[in-house]
Order: C-alpha cells, then sequence, then structure tokens
C-alpha cells in the first residue's frame, strides 16, 4: 500500500520538473488520478496524503466507491464515454464529465438538468489523434460542437479533453496535444474561452504539460498496472 504513496511522490516530481522546464507556474497544472479498477481503500489512502481529484471511466464504478469517499474532501470527474442511459446516476454521483463528444448526449444531458434545477461542468472530448478506436469530437467538428454546447445552459463548457495517441514515439504524441492547445485558440477566436486542457497520462504527462496541460490524468503510474482489455482503458464507459 505504501507504494502508492511512494508513486504519488515521484509523479508529483515529475510534474513539478515538467513545469520547471517549460517555464510554467507549478499551481497551473492539476493532478487528476485516474481510479478506475482502484478500491476505495487504495484511492482514500492517495486522497489523505493530499490529492483532491479523481477520475472514473463507468458510471457504475463512480456510484460504488461514492459512498466509501464522499466523508473526504474531493472532486470525481468522469473521463469515461457517456451512455445516455446513464445521465441520472453519472449527475449525482460527478463534479464535472470531461467526456461530452456529441450533441445528442449533450442535449439529452441538457435536459434532464432542466429537470433537476442543476447544472454541471463539462469538457468536450476530441480524438486527436483520428484513432477509429476512440471517442471523441473529430477535430474538424470541434469548433461548430463546442459553439453548440455553448447554447446549453445548464452545461458549463470548462475545458477540452483528450487521448493521445498510444505510442512510445512523443513526437507523434506532442502533435495531439499541440492539436488540442490549437483547437482552445480558434476557440477563443470564436469567442469561447475555455481555461482548462485536461490532457497527458502516465506515459506522456511531460509532453502533455510542455504543450499546455492544465490537468494530467494519471493510473498506472500510481496505482500501479491494471489487468483488462484496452477498450476498457480508452475509456469504453457504460
Ligand atoms: C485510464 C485512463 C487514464 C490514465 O491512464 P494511465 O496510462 O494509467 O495513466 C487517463 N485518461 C483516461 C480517459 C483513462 O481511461
Amino acid at each position: 500500500m505504501e507504494d502508492i504513496l511512494h508513486n504519488l511522490e515521484v509523479i508529483r516530481q515529475r510534474i513539478d520538473r515538467a513545469c520547471l522546464r517549460s517555464e510554467r507556474d507549478r499551481e497551473t497544472v492539476k493532478l487528476l488520478m485516474a481510479t478506475k479498477t482502484v478500491s476505495s481503500e487504495r484511492i482514500k489512502l492517495a486522497l489523505q496524503a493530499g490529492e483532491n481529484l479523481i477520475g472514473e471511466n463507468k458510471v457504475q464504478e463512480l456510484k460504488e466507491k461514492y459512498d466509501d469517499l464522499r466523508a473526504i474532501p474531493h472532486q470525481a470527474h468522469f473521463i469515461g464515454h457517456l451512455q445516455s442511459g446513464r445521465i441520472k446516476e453519472v449527475i449525482r454521483y460527478a463534479d464535472c464529465i470531461q467526456s461530452i463528444d456529441r450533441w445528442e448526449i449533450a442535449e439529452k444531458l441538457q435536459r434532464r438538468l432542466e429537470y433537476e434545477d442543476k447544472t454541471i461542468d463539462i469538457f468536450m472530448q476530441v480524438n486527436t489523434s483520428y484513432e477509429a478506436s476512440k471517442f471523441g469530437v473529430a477535430p474538424t467538428q470541434a469548433i461548430q460542437l463546442a459553439k453548440e454546447l455553448k447554447t446549453l445552459d445548464r452545461l458549463q463548457l470548462k475545458g477540452l479533453m483528450t487521448i493521445g495517441l498510444f505510442s512510445s514515439e512523443q513526437e507523434k504524441v506532442r502533435k495531439c496535444f499541440q492539436l488540442l492547445k490549437s483547437i482552445q485558440e480558434q476557440l477563443k477566436e470564436n469567442d469561447i474561452q475555455l481555461d482548462d486542457l485536461s490532457m497527458g497520462m502516465s506515459g506522456d504527462l511531460e509532453t502533455a504539460i510542455e504543450e499546455g496541460s492544465t490537468i494530467v490524468r494519471v493510473g498506472t503510474a500510481i496505482f500501479g498496472k491494471r489487468i483488462y482489455p484496452d477498450s476498457y482503458y480508452w475509456n469504453e464507459g457504460i
């Protein structure tokens, strides 16, 4: 169990160094712990060590851990693929949904939030690697979808999220992050100002920070290897 504390220390140092190297203020980069398949006990250790942000891929897991973790101040983001049958639950258990990637789901979310008289923070997920296996709006459609999302008053669009290319070639991964950054800049020219860029994981967080990430999502490097198929890894959801 103490491996978690050690791993956290290593991750914090990696973030510190990446910020130094890219001359960024350390305060501008948050660590989100990707906690899929991790037990509440292990998540608690990390939260008690001073972290305050987790991300889950399945609504079911978010729900199961909610009671166990609610006594410890933290925020839970939903980072998996969202299906309409799970909207009711996700707005109950998540503080933010990072994976909004299509109008249909956003519109259903808006209706439900109206019904409950609530609002929720969202990010728009962009498929910057153009891989068919990944979710996210196509980069060419991103400006249009962001404009449409802005018309839904119960959804507070805070940023953009992407999963970089799964490759050991950092320069290819970097292209994905640069693309997300450029979409943020194009949106600004369209009067849509988004503060957050959620990008970078265990293997590529330094590159992501160099390219402007404000939230790195780290699982394996904190909690160790998970054992399950890749489809679950890359935000299959449910
Ligand atoms: C699992 C997951 C992460 C973390 O990936 P690691 O390589 O384990 O750090 C980040 N983002 C999403 C959407 C994930 O599903």
